[in-house]
């Protein structure tokens, strides 16, 4: 990783580089960081000689290359210091909760719109609604096109960004180019490779965030940060790493909860982790226990199907949504154990 004495690599400079490590078989990934810039050389980096020539030019101030399989998603990454900022909101300052429906129903705009306001109005700071939907059985309600103008419709009413799952490169296309803030990458599609680069090519510069749900079947927690580097390495840092629940179930939840990985991801990486507690135990009762598990455990958020009347939504909005004054509550005990966590927090500084 070359990290520039300026802001930014002019292009001339950038053409350099470029050609050096080109030599060595490797490539530049400019990353754009909210201050500055700095240029992930992807390949096998730590080549002495090609480390001595980049340094040799007077306009790096430093080369880093660490010894990790996730060169830019490593807790050691000079990317550590990025801050990811949705809808004007720093992930990691303060608890960043997402919620709304699981899906959009395109004969029912209102009461998504309905949903939204509630949904502000209780403390979330991002708006969840599923345009598209990955349905188990094809028969089922699969999304529309048409949904996308009611996200964006409660995007423009509230005031807060969107969040949206999107599955291939039409979905993926239309949602950028409607300015969906955070692109959900879901449980199923979380290690289609092809998708993950598509998604970091398409949203690079674009200060659009992607939540990366962990996969369904249980994989190490190396493979879920793995596959948060397919999407820095093509060029968007802005991930946000997103434990569901996995599978084999536990019996009665929908899931098998694993927000207790969130401290073994942050040992590892920089990634903020927002916990789906929803999918996970997949029953609107057990949701808000969950959700408060992942926030000790050391969340930085949880995202969290809300709908303003469950019982008329639906794909999973009936079973497994939260009404609004449920989450108004919620978010009031989110707050306080983000508090309390502080303690800790100074008790393992002191350790
Ligand atoms: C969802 O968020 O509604 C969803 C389908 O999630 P997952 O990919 O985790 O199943
Ligand atoms: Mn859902």
């Amino acid at each position: 990783m070359i990290i520039p004495k300026e802001a930014k690599l002019t292009s001339e400079q950038l053409k350099e580089v470029t050609k050096i490590v080109e030599e060595y078989n490797c490539r530049i990934q400019p990353i754009e960081g909210h201050h500055r810039s700095i240029y992930a050389v992807l390949g096998e980096e730590r080549e002495t000689i090609m480390i001595n020539r980049i340094l040799g030019l007077d306009y790096v101030d430093r080369f880093d290359a660490i010894d990790s399989p996730f060169k830019l998603m490593d807790v050691k990454s000079e990317l550590a210091h990025h801050k990811i900022s949705i809808g004007g909101n720093i992930v990691g300052e303060s608890p960043f909760i997402i919620a709304g429906q699981c899906t959009i129903d395109p004969k029912n705009p209102n009461l998504f719109l309905e949903t939204a306001h509630a949904v502000k109005e209780a403390g979330a700071k991002a708006i969840r609604g599923g345009v598209w939907k990955p349905r188990t059985m094809p028969y089922s309600f699969q999304g529309d096109d048409s949904s996308m103008q009611i996200l964006l419709d409660a995007k423009a009413a509230t005031g807060l960004p969107v969040d949206t799952e999107v599955m291939d490169e039409h979905q993926l296309k239309l949602a950028v180019e409607a300015g969906v803030d955070v692109l959900q990458v879901g449980a199923r599609n979380a290690l289609n490779y092809s998708l993950l680069k598509q998604i970091g090519e398409m949203t690079a510069d674009k200060k659009i965030a992607v939540l990366l749900k962990r996969s369904i079947g249980m994989g190490p927690v190396n493979e879920f940060i793995a596959a948060s580097e397919y999407i820095a390495a093509a060029g968007n840092p802005d991930v946000l790493l997103c434990p569901r629940g996995t599978s084999p179930t536990m019996d009665g939840y929908r899931n098998h909860p694993d927000e207790c990985i969130t401290p073994l991801l942050k040992e590892k990486t920089w990634a903020p982790v927002i916990v789906d507690p929803s999918h996970s135990v997949g029953r609107a009762k057990y949701v808000p226990s969950a959700a408060m598990a992942a926030m000790a455990y050391g969340a930085d958020g949880v995202i969290i199907e809300t709908h303003c009347q469950p019982s008329k939504g639906i794909g999973d909005d009936p079973k497994q949504s939260i009404t609004p004054e449920v989450l108004t509550k919620l978010i009031s005990d989110i707050n306080s154990i983000w508090e309390i966590r502080s303690h800790y927090k100074q008790a393992a500084v002191i350790a």
